[in-house]
């Protein structure tokens, strides 16, 4: 045995830990779905279930109130103005820059956030397809080498295996020298169950990709010899929407508006028809209770159906598109907020009983309560979480009338994977993991860099947890100080 452990991870998006099995049996891609690789996965949990954060979460071994970055978007509320995030807002590394630091090489595709890169003479990046606005690369012709400019789409299968071909020809040359890790993220099947939901319960649908990633994952498996596939959130259908503004409508606490100031644009999905009623008559229906015990009855028993018998689409009341942000005492900016921001912290407590109160919600506290870190400011007030597993999601800032509507939605869930495929089980208490009904994605950076005998970092959240499972007593580093002068220099050089 080597004294360090080369491993590849596989992270593929939104993979959800409760269909491994079902892949398994279809025989979908048998090199990472199979009994040995089941006997060896894990449910990992994702607050917030979003792309942006977990992914940060995952490689850095940190929440987001250390590594700084907790959705698409956040909230400036001194400038009461969406903003949204980028690698530049990332304060803790990732476990690819920690390997450099300490002198390994390390091979990362599609580090998130993707955009900007952090170039280290012992880095090879790409980043060409998630969020990046345009494809990089470090070296930097390596993009051009392997790939082309064109980023997989969902309706395309030949893009993407254009681009999983483009990884294998870069792998071949890295791995005639295999470098300490490997750490690849595609956006696949997250842009496919999107796009395409059918395909969550019936991968075969897609089976020429998955056999293609499969493939990859064999390669993988034959050079480097430990394999680790992790995944950032799970993916579920959902029967009821659930309006956060809406409820901070009614309980006074947002102001409804037409006005567009301080927000992204978003569009509303085209299942819908949505009436807008000026947000005055709409308050003024709210206030004096017309809409609650006349109105909304009204509309939900007689003219929601008719209107989908005729038209084969919901109807929507909305009173404006959005609440004021410049005005609105408490706020929930964008889709995937993830909670709610409060203009004056003495309400608190009164917007946490408040929503404890509604159903389908399975977790509402003050942001303190969930995370820690130097970077909490970023991150909403309180944290609003719907109850996934119950059939509940939670819809865009749009005012719509209704705090539930009943619709179908398919999105994120809670619940991603790891499934441990490693050569020297005996470098991690195997039994012990899996006796726990669930991990925290930030488990992930330093199990992995406990089982390649690399230092920790000195921030990571699950300690004690890593400690237990470790078959030996880590050593930890504060790697931050390199990290933010990488930054600095990334900055200096655009
Ligand atoms: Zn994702």
């Amino acid at each position: 045995m080597l004294l360090m452990e080369t491993i590849a991870v596989l992270g593929l998006d939104a993979l959800p830990y409760n269909l491994l099995k079902t892949y398994a049996e279809k025989g979908i891609a048998p090199n990472i779905f199979n009994q040995r690789n089941l006997d060896h996965s894990f449910k990992i949990r994702a607050i917030p279930p979003v792309t942006p954060a977990s992914w940060p979460s995952i490689m850095s071994g940190v929440n987001p109130g250390k590594h700084g970055i907790f959705s698409f978007s956040g909230f400036d509320k001194l400038k009461r103005k969406v903003f949204y995030y980028n690698a530049l807002h990332l304060m803790h590394p990732r476990i690819t820059e920690m390997i450099a630091y300490e002198g390994g090489r390390a091979l990362s595709v599609n580090p998130i956030m993707d955009y900007p890169i952090f170039p280290h003479k012992n880095l090879v990046i790409v980043s060409n397809m998630f969020f990046t606005p345009k494809p990089l690369s470090y070296p930097k012709n390596l993009h051009e080498k392997y790939f082309s400019t064109e980023v997989p789409l969902p309706k395309n299968t030949e893009s993407y295996i254009k681009y999983l071909n483009g990884l294998e020809a870069l792998l071949e040359e890295y791995l005639r020298d295999p470098p300490s890790l490997i750490w690849i993220n595609l956006n696949f099947p997250d842009t496919m169950y999107h796009s395409n939901p059918d395909t969550l319960n019936n991968p075969e649908k897609v089976s020429t990709i998955w056999s293609r990633i499969d493939k990859l994952y064999k390669t993988l498996k034959q050079t480097v010899g430990n394999v680790v596939t992790v995944s950032d959130h799970g993916f579920s259908k959902y029967n009821m929407r659930i309006s956060i503004n809406d409820i901070l409508v009614n309980h006074k606490l947002a102001i409804p508006t037409r006005a567009k100031k301080g927000y992204a644009t978003h569009t509303a999905p085209d299942r819908f028809s949505v009436i807008k009623i000026n947000p005055k008559i709409m308050n003024f229906l709210i206030r004096t209770g017309l809409k609650d015990y006349v109105l909304s009855p009204f509309v939900r028993k007689v003219v929601k159906p008719l209107y989908a018998k005729l038209r084969g689409k919901k109807l929507i009341f909305g009173s404006s598109y959005y609440i004021d942000l410049q005005n609105s005492k408490v706020l929930y900016p964008t889709l995937y907020s993830f909670g709610v921001y409060i203009m004056d912290e003495n309400l608190s407590e009164k917007v946490v009983s408040i929503f404890k109160k509604y159903k389908g919600l399975s977790l509402v506290e003050h942001k303190t309560k969930i995370f820690s870190g130097e970077y909490l400011d970023r991150i909403p007030d309180i944290i609003i979480i719907p109850d996934y597993d119950k059939g509940y999601v939670v819809g865009p800032p749009d005012i719509v009338g209704s705090v539930y509507t009943k619709t179908i939605v398919y999105d994120h869930d809670l619940w991603g994977s790891m499934i441990l495929d490693i050569e020297n089980m005996e470098l991690v208490d195997i039994d012990y993991l899996k006796s726990l009904d669930f991990v925290e994605n930030t488990v992930v950076a330093p199990l992995i860099q406990c089982i390649m005998k690399y230092p920790l970092s000195v921030y990571i959240d699950d300690k004690e947890l890593i400690e237990k499972v470790c078959s030996y007593k880590p050593e930890y580093k504060n790697y931050k100080g390199k990290f933010l002068v990488s930054k600095k220099l990334a900055i200096m050089k655009k």
